[in-house]
């Protein structure tokens, strides 16, 4: 799907306007245009993903974000797609505004703040001038904070959803794909939380690598169907997707585009767990 003229036109209006926390992008996963809101501009997370695709990705703590100046830009570029996106409607053009960005979004402490004030922007626009959904794309680690549970409880009265990682079927496989020490099993209970909380999918990056000289698939099938039985009635769906773009990390070489057969093998075989996939190449 290519990228629309819309996007390319908001993209060029953002890079005149400076925003520091909101960014357009053409998501594939979100099927066309998406506003994103990043509450990590110093690149800082707390997991360090093999595939991550933000350049000088490093730990640290969150940074006081200027939330008040958030809500400018926002307003700025829904007031400028407001008016560039006729005869269409606003909802009609914008798939979602999300919070992404170059950092784990729910360790910022102000993420709850955030949320608030965009819910509140949202209610004074017009329903058609609101984008489609708004969710939250998470790496799920901050999931037991009582904080980031009532953030969720308000995103799910809003009727938004959450993306909720999940790239491993094993402590190792956790380790290697995603830096963490994480078990599995702690994971997979904040999925769970998760998913009491909030409309929840689960969003999957297959890797393909090359270890000890052998091209390896992460994650593994039988570990990966083994952790989702525990949650396949609770959540909506799986989001399956390869390594399409260049990590920016430094992965020594090791990584290899998905080939689109191994993500067919994927859905193919999560799909008889009566679970919907969807699989992006
Ligand atoms: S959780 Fe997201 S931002 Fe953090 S390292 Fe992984 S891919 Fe990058």
């Amino acid at each position: 799907m290519e990228p629309s003229p819309l996007f390319t036109a908001l993209t060029g209006y953002a890079g005149s306007r400076h925003w520091q926390y909101i960014y357009p992008v053409w998501s594939r996963r979100a099927g066309g245009l998406s506003i994103g809101i990043n509450l990590h501009p110093n690149h800082c997370c707390n997991w360090h993903c093999l595939y991550c695709q933000v350049p000088g990705l490093q730990r640290g703590p969150s940074p006081t974000i200027d939330s008040r100046q958030l809500i400018q830009e926002l307003t700025d570029c829904l007031n400028w797609l407001s008016q560039h996106c006729a005869p269409l409607t606003l909802k009609d053009c914008v798939q979602d505004v999300a919070f992404a960005g170059d950092g784990e979004p729910t360790t910022s402490p102000q993420f709850a703040e955030v949320l608030c004030k965009l819910i509140e922007l949202l209610s004074q626009r017009r329903p058609d001038e609101r984008p489609a959904h708004v969710r939250l794309i998470t790496n799920g680690s901050q999931l037991q904070h009582a904080n980031v549970q009532h953030a969720l409880k308000l995103l799910d009265e809003i009727e938004g959803e959450v993306w909720f990682k999940l790239d491993a079927g094993s402590d190792g496989e956790m380790l290697a794909i995603n830096d963490t020490h994480l078990p599995l099993s702690l994971h997979l209970q904040r999925l769970q939380t998760c998913c009491t909380l909030c409309k929840t999918w689960v969003q999957t990056a297959v890797v393909s690598r090359i270890t000890d000289g052998e091209l390896t698939t992460t994650p593994s099938l039988p570990g990966y169907i083994d952790a989702l039985q525990s949650v396949k009635e609770e959540i909506s769906g799986i989001l399956l997707y390869g390594i399409a773009r260049q990590s920016q990390q430094d992965t020594k070489g090791c990584l290899h585009a998905t080939p689109a057969e191994v993500l067919e093998e994927y859905a193919e075989r999560l799909r008889t767990l009566g679970v919907c996939v969807r699989v992006f190449q």
